[in-house]
């Protein structure tokens, strides 16, 4: 469905100020197809759902055809329900904000007319209301028509249902004939047909087929995150549900390539698939997701889009996608057979009006999520090891290690000793996520509300504060920083992956600093031998880097690191 930018759809400077305040980065199919028509002056039926941007698609060109100088009403906009009405008037408002002299006021049953009165008085251009009281102005003689140049009837096969189909004919009928009439209606049952044909002038039909919008079976969750730790709370939710297979959708190929390096740098079988890369690039790592030898894709919204994979676990959105269609499309993906798939949702700050938006397109369920601590993902970390254990214990299926045992026993070690020194070695293996604990935004329910410009998506800071890419490997000046310190004062850490393994310094660089959270001044060069890695580290340092890494999982190998003797 084609989407144009408001930029040519030959706008007013200040209807462009206020679509890009009120935060919409593109027009919607309906406002791509309807606006340009409307903005001839011709009559209009326009067929379109809720949540599909209709309220901008008819309201945009209304205002700008109001004529700021004339203090008389010039445009009706009749609605099924004061509900509506209201929606209507706030975002006509909102629309307005900018064209200075432009008043809207809606009008419905339940106000008070005082108020009413005053606002047709004050000399309001658009009227928003509902036919009844709409009625009751016109009869009192507190409303005039003979300035309208627009009448939009909202919803009108829901005015129907609701029995005013007889007042909107009587209000058409008093109408200028000289006018522009616009219908919106989602059917178009026969009195409505009979309505266009009586009070429309060769009308221009706009149909917008709705795609589903709705994503039944999909778990939704959104966390708030901030952008510098985003990745620390994706490794979190992926550890602690043990995720293995997920797609985790990105705004722009630098973030892709910036959150594969890092996922890699933390053990996980990442890879990425963006338009930079050529069609047989693609393929290859398709088909490597598919037979699972990788856990996470990591992809651009336009990469992704011919991506046919099925019982994907989880999709992630790591960067918001642009609006409610691009949002569905890409959770869409996620599901499995019989069970229901999951969808998560990362909103960084100022964003909140963005999924503010997708909630309203897709009327969706998107729950609020908490991250986990740092001691929740331990703890389901621990629960699993625990169900796994006790189920081999059960089955007996295991090598036995009654020699070793015996031994430990007869130096004199408890059972309980000897078991926990397990559990404590195991501790660190299965982790992924960083083991810092890391801060996370309090949770900012006002900022719903707040709508602030712009809207990019920030460019992510580099991993470890400096540029991603081939610039991670190992300069000479990492290592001059650490060997300046004098060489009493470094160890050699030395790592069992090597050449032979396809890995670079930069990729165990990338994993020393990603996980052990050393500074990045503690690591000085880098030698790659064929079977191992010597890595010079900062003496205080060494034994951290140990700890943190020994166990791990890296590009698919499980590391083991030791500080080499003095
Ligand atoms: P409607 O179909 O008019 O009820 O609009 C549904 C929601 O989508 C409202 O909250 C609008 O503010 C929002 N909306 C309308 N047009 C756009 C757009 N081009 N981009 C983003 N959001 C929009």
């Amino acid at each position: 469905m084609e989407k144009k930018k408001f930029e040519d759809l030959g706008l007013s400077p200040f209807t462009l100020k206020a679509v890009q305040v009120m935060g919409f980065e593109e027009a919607s199919p309906i406002q791509s197809a309807a606006i340009p028509v409307l903005m001839t002056g011709c009559d209009v039926v326009g067929q379109s759902q809720t949540g599909s941007g209709k309220t901008a698609a008819f309201a945009i060109p209304a205002i700008e055809r109001v004529d700021p100088k004339l203090a008389a009403p010039q445009v009706l906009i009749l609605c099924p329900t004061r509900e509506l009405a209201v929606q209507v008037a706030e975002e006509t408002a909102k629309l307005a904000a900018f064209k200075k002299g432009v008043r809207e006021l809606p009008i419905y049953g339940g106000q008070s007319y005082e108020r009413q009165f005053r606002g047709l008085k004050q000399g309001a251009q658009i009227i928003i209301g509902t036919p009844g009281r709409v009625l009751d102005h016109l009869d009192k003689g507190t409303l005039r028509l003979d300035r309208i140049r627009t009448v939009i009837l909202d919803e009108a096969d829901r005015m129907l249902d609701m029995g005013f189909i007889e007042d909107i004919r009587t209000v058409l009928e008093r109408m200028p004939e000289e006018r522009q009439t616009v219908l919106f209606s989602a059917t178009v049952p026969k009195p409505i047909a009979d309505l266009i044909k009586t009070f429309t002038k060769e009308p221009a039909w706009v149909r917008i087929k709705s795609p589903e919008m709705t994503v039944p079976g999909i778990e939704q969750i959104w966390y708030e995150v901030d952008r510098r730790t985003k990745a620390e709370v994706l490794c979190r939710l992926i550890d602690m549900e043990d995720i293995r297979y997920a797609v985790i959708f990105c705004a722009t190929k630098l973030m892709v390539d910036d959150l594969v390096e890092q996922l890699s740098a933390r053990g996980y079988l990442a890879d990425k698939l963006h338009g930079d890369m050529t069609q047989a690039m693609r393929e290859r790592v398709m088909n490597r997701f598919r037979k699972r030898s990788i856990e996470f894709l990591v992809a651009t919204d336009v990469a992704a889009r011919g991506l046919d994979v099925k019982e994907i676990e989880v999709v992630f959105n790591y960067d918001l996608p642009n609006d409610g269609e691009d949002y569905v499309h890409r959770i869409g993906r996620t599901g499995r057979a019989g069970k229901g798939g999951k969808a998560v949702t990362f909103v960084a700050g100022r964003e909140l009006y963005k999924l503010q938006n997708i909630i309203r397109f897709t009327r969706g369920n998107i729950r609020r999520g908490k991250v986990p601590t740092l001691e929740m993902v331990e703890a389901r970390r621990a629960d699993t090891f625990f169900a796994t254990l006790r189920e081999t214990l059960e089955k007996r299926e295991f090598r036995r290690y009654d020699e070793l045992t015996d031994r430990l026993l007869e130096q004199g070690y408890s059972p309980t000793d000897i078991i926990s020194a397990l559990f404590h070695l195991r501790e660190g293996e299965a982790g992924r996520s960083s083991g810092e604990e890391i801060p996370i935004p309090t949770p900012s329910e006002g900022n719903l509300a707040a709508r602030p410009k712009g809207g990019k998506a920030e460019r992510k800071k580099a991993p470890f504060g400096r540029k991603a890419g081939k610039k991670d490997k190992p300069t000479r000046s990492t290592a001059r920083n650490v060997s300046a310190a004098g060489p009493e004062r470094t160890r050699s850490v030395i790592l069992n992956v090597g050449r032979d393994k396809g890995i670079e310094a930069g990729a165990v660089l990338g994993v020393i600093l990603g996980v052990s959270k050393v500074p990045k001044d503690s690591v000085g060069f880098i030698k790659m031998h064929d079977k191992e890695a010597h890595v010079e580290i900062a003496e205080g340092q060494a034994e951290r880097v140990v700890q943190k890494l020994n166990g791990i999982r890296f590009q698919g190998h499980r590391i083991s690191v030791r500080v080499a003797a003095k």
